[in-house]
């Protein structure tokens, strides 16, 4: 990857860096190419690199890759709506700089808690006691097992003992956190009287029992997992790790109520109400806000996960949480509209599809979008593309804001759920170009 070598090459820069011997033409090259806006040093960088390449005219065009390389906005035209490589849900931050009272009680003048804002409204829409929120729902996983299993045992479904997209292995989160792995019934079948058989065995010396929704697979056939009612009341608190983070399965934030491609996944709400004393779930997925993971429900054992060492290490900044404040307060006022992801999930094919048909490019063409990131994984959301023969991924992607889209039989679509209205015009012309 070109990258790591320009990463290399900056590092030979600096170990032979003697501003009296560098090569002048180094120095009037980079000049040369202030007009990119890249800061001095990068410049210097890449015409180094040209001119050990023997090429200086490619100066201008490493220093172009090197722009490239930074994080930017991109178009997602893949229709996969969470898009692990895109940082899963589209999602902004409006804060001016400035201080913040992200500690500080305003009403008393005295130490406040940063725990105690964005969490408390994110607890109050879906029906908890009480919240905080960490850097991710791993995170999450790691702090209640190390807060409140501390050596002891943890029991879990063999069916569950799984590795979930980017590395999240529930068995090596567990170990991660000092809990020990009490594993219960079978790879396809776990009942009730496998988690009470182990419980009920002073040796195991169980903590709590956990759920870890089966997100991004299925388990299909001859099968059986106990739902949490009925692992409400095994004399042990139940942790759910719902992982997608759903706030409530009704939806009250869409005024058409759920859509049925979310029918089965489980929602914050309606796991607490049937009997689980916390919820772990991410903020990046169907939440539909930044990168975070949320702890939720019962207020004593939030409160010690709160207390314990690592919540220390794992907490959020506040960009994070005023980004999740926003959130929480569209969510409290049914606000669907106000939330990118749900925006782009409940647009209806014939919105899309009365779009498309402004673009005067390509064909206009009917697309299976995606949940994706690591959510629903046979689910498929009824959609609107525009068609183009061709592999031309590569020209849009190097558009001035890059469009990411999908080929499929050599054709190139351009799905329209995942593309925000305002990119419209954007990707029409970007299509025109390479659609000769
Ligand atoms: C996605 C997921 C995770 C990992 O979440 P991150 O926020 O990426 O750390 C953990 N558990 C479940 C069930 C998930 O779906």
């Amino acid at each position: 990857m070109w990258f790591v070598g320009w990463s290399w090459q900056a590092g030979e820069v600096t170990s032979s860096s003697d501003p009296t011997k560098r090569p002048p033409s180094v120095d009037r090259l980079a000049r040369s190419l202030a007009d990119t806006g890249l800061p001095h040093p990068l410049l210097v960088d890449a015409a180094r690199s040209a001119i050990e390449a023997g090429d200086p005219e490619q100066a201008a065009a490493i220093a172009a890759s090197m722009e490239r390389a930074m994080l930017q906005r991109v178009i997602n035209a893949t229709g996969t709506l969470l898009h692990t490589n895109l940082g899963r849900a589209p999602y902004g931050v409006s804060q001016e700089a400035g201080f913040r009272n992200l500690e500080l009680d305003l009403a008393t003048g005295k130490r406040g808690s940063r725990q105690s804002q964005a969490p408390m409204l994110l607890a109050r829409a879906c029906g908890a006691e009480a919240a905080i929120v960490v850097n991710n729902c791993a995170a999450a996983v790691m702090l209640i097992l190390a807060a409140l299993v501390r050596g002891r045992g943890v029991a879990v479904s063999r069916g569950e003992l799984v590795e979930i997209g980017g590395g999240f292995r529930v068995p090596e989160v567990m170990e991660q956190s000092g809990a020990r792995l009490v594993e219960v019934g079978t790879t396809n079948r776990t009942r009730r009287q496998d988690y009470e058989r182990h419980i009920a065995d002073p040796v195991a010396d169980i903590a709590l029992a956990m759920q870890i929704h089966q997100s991004n697979y299925r388990i299909t056939g001859f099968t059986e997992m106990p739902t949490t009612a009925e692992l409400a009341d095994l004399g042990v608190p139940l942790v759910s790790d719902i992982g997608s983070g759903l706030l409530d399965a009704a939806c009250p934030w869409l005024p058409s109520g759920p859509p049925s491609w979310l029918e089965g996944e489980p929602a914050a709400k309606q796991t607490l109400e049937a009997g689980a004393s916390l919820v772990a779930f991410s903020g990046d997925k169907l939440l539909g806000g930044p990168q975070a993971g949320i702890i939720a429900g019962d207020r004593e054992l939030v409160e010690q996960c709160a207390r314990h060492p690592l919540a220390r290490a794992l907490r959020p900044g506040g960009l994070v949480l005023g980004a999740l404040q926003d959130l929480a307060l569209a969510y409290l006022r049914r606000d669907g509209q106000a939330i990118p992801f749900w925006r782009m999930a409940s647009r209806s094919t014939d919105e899309l599809r009365a779009r498309a048909e402004q673009w005067n490019v390509g064909t206009v063409v009917e697309t299976m979008a995606v949940p994706g990131g690591g959510t629903l994984p046979t689910v498929e959301i009824p959609s609107i593309g525009i068609a183009v023969p061709g592999d031309h991924a590569a020209a849009l992607r190097s558009a001035s804001v890059a469009i990411m889209a999908r080929v499929e039989n050599d054709t190139t679509i351009c799905d329209l759920r995942t593309i925000d209205p305002a990119d419209d015009d954007a990707v029409a012309a970007a299509l025109r170009a390479v659609d000769t």
